[in-house]
């Protein structure tokens, strides 16, 4: 049995505190490997070391970050197959999905390498006589991160590559599903050029996380995951004086008016109802079909597409849609959620509960379901499956569609299918979630945007990557300057004002 390591200062470390979680390929249900399990104490010596190496590399400028930012670009597409492989060998999800995690990762230190550009501060000469003012945006020192299993690539990375780009060390506590992709990215981080101890991995769990909430060294702390466990880190990582960006789970609803093209349609669905196996906070979960005869219109398209799906281990290559979910627990609670989906009176168009893979039958796979006639008092309505589950509510018109995301206690993303401009554009304006699809079912910004939710999938003020993530990682300092030839004998005593 492999057992995995932290990356401390450099160095693969191998766990002390006794404790380990399970590591396991979800396409055999087989453990293939054990995760260490942080203590306080260990947890203390990555912070240790973090504090150690921070004020060297703040001191290191700009463009020389950047360029192992540069350099880090490059391993990663030498080594993607391999981080592939590794990713869906723990995750489940398919080769090319996994390729993705990865390149929507890289993409965010693409922008990172601006950073020269993006840390340039302000300046205002002569803001009084003989007087310049000017502002710098500051390293914060140690900063941490702390993600889910989903993208056990992509958000690790857009944490800590503006993290460090902007002078800071940064601690990742990476999901202990999946955990040997975050410990290749840190070699791969001291490869490109990044000193020891700037980017370290401690594996853990509560106890890890609890270990960086109570430190005092760590400044910022940034979260993904469950909503419950975001407004808990929030909680207490505000309570500690630091500063905290916490992004939780989603219910993302796609509005399907009359006139939508629903072949265009069926095609989003599927992808983002079913792709990674739902387990993405970018899903779609919720199909709200508007007016009379759009539902029948659109499963007419949709039922055959959700039966024909390939579910397979990640091992078939391009030969599969989705995986396996991510552990045993996940795919009870899937189960779980769809029968009380049965009991509470929808109607189950697709039943994926046979399914059955050859060869596969220990593994974590969950065959497609999707249902119709869903209501807003339901179960599967109301909580984040996270699972191959689509679920379909049938509304009268616009404004019943619209009021049903925009009540939804979650606010992470939403699209709307339609011809109709204007529409589109009240949606857009309208709804009260964060990341807004105009017949793109997904809609994740670009590296260069930001991404954040709205309502319970986020707490905090800024979001992540994009010019946001240079705010939160930097803090602004502002000096105001006057040199002898300004200055005027005596003491002044009223706060100076420019008249
Ligand atoms: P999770 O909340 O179970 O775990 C996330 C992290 O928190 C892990 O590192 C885990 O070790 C840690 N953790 C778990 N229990 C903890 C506890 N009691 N105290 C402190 N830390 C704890 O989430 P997950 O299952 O890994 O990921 C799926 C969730 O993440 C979904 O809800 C999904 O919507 C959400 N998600 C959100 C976004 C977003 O940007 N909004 C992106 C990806 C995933």
């Amino acid at each position: 049995m492999q057992e995995l390591t932290h990356y401390i200062n450099g160095a693969h470390v191998k766990g002390t505190s006794g404790r380990f979680a399970d590591v396991f390929n979800p396409a055999t249900g087989e453990v293939q490997a054990k995760c260490p399990l942080a203590s306080v104490s260990e947890m203390e010596s990555a912070v240790a070391a973090a504090e150690a190496a921070q004020p060297a590399w703040a001191a290191v400028n700009p463009q020389r970050r950047a360029r192992v930012m540069m350099k880090f670009v490059d391993l990663l597409h030498r080594d993607m197959d391999k981080l592939a492989e590794a990713l869906s060998r723990e995750h489940g999800k398919t080769l090319p999905d996994a390729k993705g995690d990865v390149i929507r990762g890289l993409e965010v230190v693409e922008y990172c390498i601006g950073a020269p550009q993006m840390l340039k501060g302000d300046f205002t000469d002569s803001a009084g006589p003989g007087i310049d003012m000017y502002s710098m945006r500051q390293a914060l020192g140690v900063t941490a991160g702390i993600t889910p299993f989903n993208f056990p690539a992509m958000i690790p990375m857009w944490m800590f590559a503006p993290a460090i780009v902007c002078g800071n060390a940064f601690i990742l506590k990476p999901s202990e599903r999946d955990p040997s992709v975050p410990l290749m990215l840190a070699e791969l981080m001291e490869e490109a050029g990044a000193p020891k101890g700037i980017l370290q991995v401690v594996n853990g769990d509560k106890e890890a996380v609890d270990a960086i909430l109570q430190n005092e060294v760590i400044q910022s702390v940034g979260f993904v995951g469950s909503t419950p466990i975001a407004a808990y880190i929030y909680a207490e990582g505000c309570a500690q004086g630091k500063r905290v960006q916490c992004f939780g789970g989603a219910k993302n609803h796609m509005i399907i008016m009359p006139d939508a093209d629903m072949n265009q349609a069926a095609d989003a669905l599927v992808g983002a109802g079913y792709g990674a196996a739902g387990e993405r906070c970018m899903a779609i979960s919720v199909a709200v079909a508007v007016g009379e005869g759009t539902a029948d219109r659109l499963l007419e398209k949709l039922v055959p597409k959700v039966e024909t799906l390939k579910v397979g281990p990640y091992t078939s290559g391009d030969d599969v849609d989705y995986g396996p979910v991510v552990t045993e627990a996940a795919k009870a609670n899937i189960e779980r959620l769809v029968q009380t989906g049965i009991d509470q009176g929808a109607t189950l168009a697709v039943d994926g509960r046979d399914f059955k893979l050859q060869g596969y039958e220990d593994g974590f796979f969950v065959g497609p379901h999707l249902f119709d006639n869903v209501t807003p008092d339901m179960d599967i309505y109301k909580h984040e499956i996270f699972g191959p589950v689509l679920s379909t509510v049938r509304v009268d018109n616009y404004e019943d569609g619209l009021k049903l995301a925009m009540d939804h206690e979650y606010g992470n993303g939403t699209a709307i299918f339609t011809r109709d401009g204007d529409t589109a554009r009240d949606f857009a304006n309208r709804v009260n979630v964060g990341m807004v699809g105009v017949n793109v079912p997904i809609p994740v910004p670009l590296a260069y945007h930001t991404f954040g939710g709205w309502k319970k999938s986020v707490f905090g003020d800024l979001n992540q990557h994009g010019p946001d993530a240079f705010k939160f990682y930097t803090r602004t300092k502002t000096v105001t300057s006057r040199w002898p030839s300004g200055l005027k004998e005596g003491g002044e005593f009223s706060i100076p004002v420019m008249e």
